[in-house]
């Protein structure tokens, strides 16, 4: 039987949604087992997954699951080991953010940057509603900038209302799979809709009924733009899951940290108190951002337990 690639645009745990290489879309199911390397989740598919499936009559079957470059995560419950895959295979992410109207805290975006890190997804910062920050308000924006582009990403600056950096951020995007995020009010939505006006993006929160109780599952839905590419927006806080990150490991996810990190006295230096420690060195001398490096630390008491991240 002849069997064709495909990318995963939907997931309800039941049945799929799958794009065929010339645009069509394909309702699939899964039949059997299907041998998966890597995650030991409560779903074998995701949305970004790329697949193999044949045609039974006009429904699709999914026969197999093509490697991962990554994914994105939530624990199924804290008792179970068992992960919940949210979406595979992205490009890039873009953290929507705005340092007023609602302010978007620093801490939040240095929790999301180390989470991204942590799934290797290149990311970006956009600064939206810029034209809110001109004059006095200009600083604000500028310090925000500052922040990130000093600890190595890109800041993007947009407004969604006056059409500024638009074009940019659709360039960016071609042929690409997106992952938006940012708290609620920071102008998502209206971003997306300039990018384009016939995305209708949503999620659906399907209650799933496990042996063990209840459990809420999310499934991510990808959206495809006009000029190619694909969209997946994480509306409201839960965007990312979560990430168990140790204490020694925690600095590997601040780029403009650990890059100090190799002048220290100890190998298991956790940056904080040690004699040694050149990246405290290099925090005292400014060469470290304030901010970023009390989110580090913050981060890091938080980890004395367990990390766990708030998206
Ligand atoms: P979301 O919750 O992140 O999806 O945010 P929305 O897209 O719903 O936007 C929240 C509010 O901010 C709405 O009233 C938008 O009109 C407004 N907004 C979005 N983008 C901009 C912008 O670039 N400039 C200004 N001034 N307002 C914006
Ligand atoms: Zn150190």
């Amino acid at each position: 039987k002849e069997v064709f690639d495909g990318l995963v645009m939907k997931s309800t745990g039941s049945w799929y949604e799958v794009r065929s290489s010339s645009g069509d879309h394909i309702r699939c199911t899964v039949r059997g087992k299907l041998r998966l390397k890597g995650v030991k989740s409560t779903n074998p598919i995701a949305v970004g997954d790329r697949v193999s499936y044949a045609l039974e009559d006009e429904i699709g079957v999914i026969t197999a699951v093509h490697d991962r470059k990554n994914y994105i995560i939530r624990k199924s419950s804290n008792l179970s080991r068992e992960s919940h895959i949210l979406a595979a295979n992205l490009d890039q992410a873009f953290l929507v953010v705005t340092p007023e109207f609602p302010k978007t805290p620093l801490e939040f975006i240095d929790r999301f940057l180390v989470t991204s890190e942590a799934y290797r997804i290149p990311t970006s910062i956009i600064l939206n509603k810029i034209d809110l920050f001109d004059g006095e308000l200009k600083e604000l924006a500028d310090y925000y900038r500052s922040i990130y582009e000093h600890a190595g990403y890109e800041v993007i600056e947009t407004s969604a209302k006056k059409n500024i950096g638009i074009d940019y951020i659709k360039e960016k995007i071609k042929n690409k799979i997106t992952v938006f995020s940012g708290n609620s009010g920071v102008g998502k939505s209206t971003l997306i809709n300039c990018i384009d006006s016939n995305v209708k993006l949503k999620t659906g929160s399907i209650s799933l009924y496990h042996l063990k109780g209840k459990h809420t599952t999310t499934f991510y839905e990808m959206v495809e733009v006009a000029f190619g590419g694909f969209i997946i927006d994480t509306p409201g806080i839960k965007g990312f899951g979560l990430v168990d990150i140790n204490q020694n490991d925690l600095s590997h996810y601040f780029p403009d940290i650990f890059k100090f990190a190799n002048g220290c006295k100890f190998d298991n230096c956790t940056h904080v108190h040690e004699p040694g420690c050149s990246v405290i060195k290099a925090a005292e001398k400014g060469y470290i951002g304030e901010t970023r490096y009390n989110s580090y630390l913050s981060i890091l008491a938080d980890s004395e337990e367990k990390y766990r991240n708030p998206f």
